[in-house]
């Protein structure tokens, strides 16, 4: 069964459960969320109550909890080996891993970072030390799926080699999954035309199983433009046909969808985006 949802809003005032809302006033069988506003670390804390609520209000509506997605915040940069900034986005993923555990989901996506002038190898290694660090004070089963970048600036997780380079560092490898995001793969070289190579290449160097989450979203950009615009579905240079075969390709079947497209004049895009997949879907 197809797996699709978008991201959508969490307020303080209807917490989980009005996140739940808008997933199925979209027709959506799953969603993604940030805890709070994605730039910055502002967290009011969470209702036990309200969380039960959504959790009941989940399973009525067929949707599994541990395919929900939770965003982490920007803000987290564990590229950086500035100590102070370095010690407050390991402090920050921490609660954050703590937050998404309270609300019973099993996901984090995270930009692995970017190196700010540091080099990509320092970079990584500053990431493999913080996720050690991290992963090591909890012991919960919540998985963080470090997200495709596009390469924008100095991002970290530009290819499937230094995702890699960043899961053989780490000590404890089943915490760690991957997201692709299809707008990220597109700006940062990878040709999804040709999809089932770009999945055997990434199964050959990381391993299908890791993937756990896709960003469905199409490109303002051209091909290797490291650029990170996101476009609607259809409308931009990856198209329709071409996201409709990584959104159904067999392989990736019980992994989620989550579209990020942009809001089109102050509207989410989503419930008819949705609708347009699962019309795609059903005719192929
Ligand atoms: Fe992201
Ligand atoms: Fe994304
Ligand atoms: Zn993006």
């Amino acid at each position: 069964m197809l797996i699709i949802g978008s991201h959508v809003g969490y307020k303080k005032d209807t917490g989980l459960v009005g996140s739940v809302m808008e997933a199925l006033s979209y027709k959506a069988n799953t969603f993604m969320f940030y805890t709070g506003a994605p730039q910055n670390t502002i967290r009011s804390n969470i209702d036990l109550e309200n969380v039960s609520k959504a959790g009941a209000l989940m399973m009525e509506n067929g949707i599994d909890k541990n395919k929900v997605i939770v965003h982490a915040p920007y803000i987290i940069n564990l590229a950086n080996g500035d100590p102070s900034k370095f010690n407050f986005s390991c402090n920050f993923l921490s609660e954050e891993l703590k937050r998404v555990n309270t609300f019973g989901m099993k996901y984090l996506v995270l930009h692995p970072g970017s190196h700010v002038g540091l080099g990509v190898e320092e970079g990584i290694s500053n990431i493999v030390k913080a996720l050690n660090i991290v992963l090591s004070k909890d012991d919960s089963d919540v998985m963080i799926l470090l997200e495709t970048m596009a390469g924008k600036g100095s991002e970290v997780g530009r290819s499937f080699e230094e995702i890699k380079a960043i899961i053989d560092g780490v000590s404890k490898k089943d915490r760690i999954g991957v997201c692709l995001d299809t707008c990220h793969l597109n700006d940062a070289g990878y040709d999804l035309n040709n999809f089932d190579e770009v999945l055997n290449s990434f199964d050959k160097i990381i391993g299908i199983n890791k993937i756990k989450c896709v960003h469905v979203n199409d490109s303002k950009n051209i091909i290797a433009s490291h650029k990170d615009r996101h476009e609607n579905i259809g409308k931009g240079t990856i198209g329709l046909d071409t996201l409709i075969k990584v959104i159904d390709n067999p392989k990736l079947k019980d992994v989620p969808k989550i579209l990020e497209t942009p809001y089109i004049d102050g509207i989410a895009p989503y419930k008819e985006e949705i609708a347009l997949i699962r019309k795609e879907v059903n005719k192929q």
